[in-house]
């Protein structure tokens, strides 16, 4: 399958727009030129006038629990402990397999509409995220949940052994697998080593939730003499990949520790407004070298699954913070949704850039509404002026998932309708 977009606005390296075209050859970007392609019309399979389109790389979500788009608007308003042991934890208990899968396909639905080509989740029933991963067409990166305060906490590590080996590499690589321990808190220290011994046996990268809260670092540093960061370096957790979502709270020694294990950081700035968390320090993490992606968490806390709020966000939160409107340009909060979205997710080999021989995970957005003019700086127009609404056709691995604001491989309809179905069991 040859496909061509032509006559579509690009970005070049510098942030500058240009007209051009992007040809892909089954699951790649092979070309990405100026003006027009030299090559006839009938050698491409499809042909996909770009007009009044700028073509940017699909988006990718760093952290998050797509199946919790059923628990959308079911508990706002709520500090996170109080939220997650009296709200959703009951909630999760009800929610069967099937509902798991419902539940992955709503989240991806918005994913989709809104630019998003990779997602991280981390949640259970996980071959049901697997299987509406597959059939939808989306990238991910998926971990079984592990909480070891529970009788099935030994249950978990089996249950993550068995979906690595089963689908690590699996929908023709788009899906990887991880380990997903859930957090310092949950996981106490015999398990957490139970947890390691496994990390080392499967040879694949850790995500956790690392520093959420004051009040998780306060209990820490009570219990263990340590902040989380420093209990989990002891611990040895960070000896091997690691992506730790929030880092809300964390001191300078903290960064320094995250920084010489070169962990990895999800920010989750939505989330963590919306819980009223905090705000993680973004510009001391970029400054320090850290790499940084970006995730919504889940709907239940954001509400949102979409990314160019997220890009928004985080791009004016710490300007207003910190006092300085230098802090997360344009080009870095771009970044941080693309590129180092990808390394973020130990996935680069391209991914997040419009380059030949990158996977060609593309979204094409609509520029003609009035917020796109003048053009002065369209890199700034997307990170300020855009609305993810713009969003018009969306490429993973080289396939169309939505082509003209409609969904190709999910029925929207019976989705939504089984969706709701499950929202009003769950009460
Ligand atoms: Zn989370």
């Amino acid at each position: 399958m040859r496909t061509i977009i032509h006559d579509v606005s690009l970005l070049d390296d510098t942030g500058l727009d240009y007209e051009g075209y992007v040809t892909i050859d089954g699951r790649t970007i092979t070309s990405v030129g100026r003006g027009q392609c030299q090559e006839p019309p009938t050698s491409f399979d499809m042909r996909i006038d770009g007009k009044n389109r700028l073509l940017l790389p699909g988006f990718i979500n760093a952290h998050g629990h797509a199946a919790m788009s059923l628990l959308r608007g079911f508990a706002d308003d709520i500090a996170l402990e109080t939220w997650l042991s009296q709200k959703i934890w009951p909630a999760e208990s009800r929610l069967t397999p099937p509902d798991i899968k419902i539940g992955t396909q709503l989240a991806m639905l918005e994913m989709i509409e809104t630019g998003t080509t990779t997602f991280t989740d981390m949640y259970f029933a996980m071959d049901q995220v697997a299987e509406a991963v597959e059939e939808g067409g989306m990238r991910a990166v998926l971990g079984r949940g592990l909480v070891g305060l529970t009788p099935s906490g030994e249950q978990a590590l089996q249950e993550t052994r068995d979906f690595a080996r089963a689908y690590h590499r699996s929908a023709e690589g788009r899906i990887t697998v991880n380990v997903a321990p859930h957090a310092p808190y949950t996981c106490l220290p015999d398990f957490m080593h139970k947890v390691l011994a496994l990390t080392e046996e499967l040879a694949l990268p850790i995500q956790i939730h690392v520093s959420e809260t004051a009040k998780e670092v306060a209990d820490c540093i009570e219990t263990y003499g340590a902040t989380p960061v420093a209990h989990l370096a002891q611990l040895g957790v960070f000896a091997y990949p690691t992506l730790a979502a929030h880092c809300v709270h964390v001191n300078q020694t903290d960064i320094e520790i995250l920084r010489a294990h070169d962990v990895h950081i999800a920010h989750n700035p939505g989330s963590n407004l919306k819980l009223g968390s905090g705000v993680a320090p973004l510009p001391q993490f970029l400054a320090s070298g850290l790499i940084v992606g970006l995730g919504t968490d889940g709907a239940a806390s954001n509400n949102k699954l979409d990314m160019w709020e997220e890009m928004r966000l985080a791009a004016l939160l710490h300007k207003g913070v910190q006092e300085d409107a230098t802090l997360v340009s344009a080009a870095t909060a771009f970044a941080l949704v693309t590129s180092q979205g990808a390394k973020a997710l130990f996935l680069e080999q391209g991914l997040g850039h419009i380059e030949v021989g990158a996977p060609a995970d593309i979204q094409l957005i609509d520029i003609s509404g009035p917020r796109y003019f003048p053009r002065h700086n369209l890199l700034a127009h997307i990170v300020y002026s855009s609305c993810a609404m713009d969003v018009t056709d969306v490429f993973v691995d080289g396939k169309l998932l939505y082509r003209n604001r409609t969904f190709l491989t999910l029925d929207r309809e019976r989705i939504v309708a089984e969706a709701s179905a499950i929202g009003a069991r769950l009460g």
